[in-house]
């Protein structure tokens, strides 16, 4: 779940990352109401959840107190990479002298987080990071000992950071990690830390990205996700505790398990068809929830044919075979089905199904290529 600008520096603040002073708006005229509390410029900033905002125009710094309202109204009027901005945060304007990136993200391979920084931060990090990759220092974090001073120390001296400001850097770079670990993030970045005109560290940009699967143990942060820039299919989904992404094809798939959705994708294109979609059920699932399911799978109109792919293990084959039913009375299904069940109650839930007059496949391989030649 990636958060909002605001949202992730109003989260540094509390871990002691010095941030400018600002608040965010939905309007021009609160534009105005918040820059007045400001003193000095201002800077106007779409909130919207991908990177490159500068780039786009989506960062533009206020003459004065009326022009953060045109600039506000300019930047609410825009679509950056698809996304409408329906929030600006108006900031204090910085006298930046220097930019620095600052980030800490999981290294999968280490097994471990890493934190990097660079001189060369800004809205070009992205190139850095390729052109020019011995410009971004790291240091890997261990898991028990955390971060240690000399860590940042060595960072500090390979980025050419004044000594006078590596205590203020090591805070900075604690408390990073500190929010990092806390908040279970996939990152945490400062981009830029900027060193300001009059020799401050502060942090302009923000980006916190929080592990999706740990959300249930961070109840004020799920909180903050905005759900206005999720697919309709998606929340729902969510809500009822399915994983679902949507695909390109035309075969919806709804299977048990991640391996086996996964495995049953492989098939179909095997056989020449492309499915349409991701979707597990999870293990023990009830009718209700694949009734969900398969509302949530036959909203997408490209979809030409259903493959249900069960194996039942905890998961029983006649409770999903009930759950098919009760979704074909309820939403009305009028795309044709092939069925496969195997494992607990594989018997029960086919007699259910034949009731209801679904073509049923005796194998995987089979499943698909029926399927397929559905879709056709
Ligand atoms: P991003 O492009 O989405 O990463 O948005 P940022 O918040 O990083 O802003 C992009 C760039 O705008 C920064 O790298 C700065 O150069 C500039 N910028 C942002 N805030 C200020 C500010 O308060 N003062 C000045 N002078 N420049 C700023
Ligand atoms: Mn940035």
């Amino acid at each position: 779940m990636k958060l909002h600008e605001y949202q992730s520096k109003r989260l540094f603040a509390k871990y002691g990352i010095p941030i400018p002073k600002g608040d965010v708006a939905s309007t021009a005229a609160e534009a105005v109401t918040v820059a007045a509390k400001i003193d000095g410029n201002v800077v106007v900033k779409a909130q919207v959840l991908v990177g490159g905002r500068g780039k786009a125009g989506g960062v533009k710094i206020a003459e004065d107190k009326a022009a953060a309202g045109t600039c506000a109204e300019k930047i609410l009027g825009m679509e950056i990479s698809g996304l409408p901005v329906r929030k600006v945060l108006i900031d204090e304007a910085v006298d930046i002298d220097t930019e620095i990136y600052l980030g800490i993200t999981n290294d999968r391979i280490a097994k471990c987080p890493v934190i990097m920084a660079s001189a060369a931060g800004g809205i070009d990090i992205e190139e850095v990071a390729v052109d020019a990759p011995e410009k971004i220092v790291k240091e890997h974090i261990h898991p028990f000992l955390g971060l240690k001073n000399y860590q940042t120390r060595n960072m500090a001296v390979a980025i050419k950071l004044p000594e006078r400001l590596w205590k203020q850097f090591d805070d900075i770079c604690q408390s990073l990690h500190n929010v990092y670990t806390t908040s279970d993030a996939t990152l945490a970045e400062i981009n830029p830390l900027v060193v300001t005109k009059v020799g401050d560290l502060l942090a302009v940009d923000g980006k916190m990205v929080l592990d999706e699967n740990a959300l249930d143990r961070q109840g004020d942060l799920e909180q903050l996700r905005d759900s206005d820039l999720e697919t309709v299919e998606e929340n729902e989904a969510r809500r009822h505790g399915l994983s679902y992404v949507a695909l390109d094809g035309d075969i919806g798939c709804m299977v048990n398990g991640a391996g086996l959705a996964m495995g049953t994708m492989d098939i179909i294109k095997h056989f020449g068809g492309e499915p349409a979609n991701f979707l597990d059920i999870g293990g023990g699932a009830s009718a209700e929830k694949v009734a969900a399911a398969l509302r949530i799978i036959l909203k997408d109109g490209r979809v030409k044919v259903l493959l249900i792919n069960i194996f039942g293990g905890i998961t029983r084959c006649d409770e999903v075979a009930k759950g098919v039913v009760y979704a074909i009375d309820e939403v009305g299904v009028d795309v044709p089905m092939v069925v496969r069940l195997v494992g607990t109650n594989e018997k029960e839930g086919r007699e259910l199904l034949s009731s209801a007059k679904l073509s049923t496949a005796s194998s995987l391989a089979d499943a698909a290529k029926k399927a397929i030649a559905l879709a056709a």
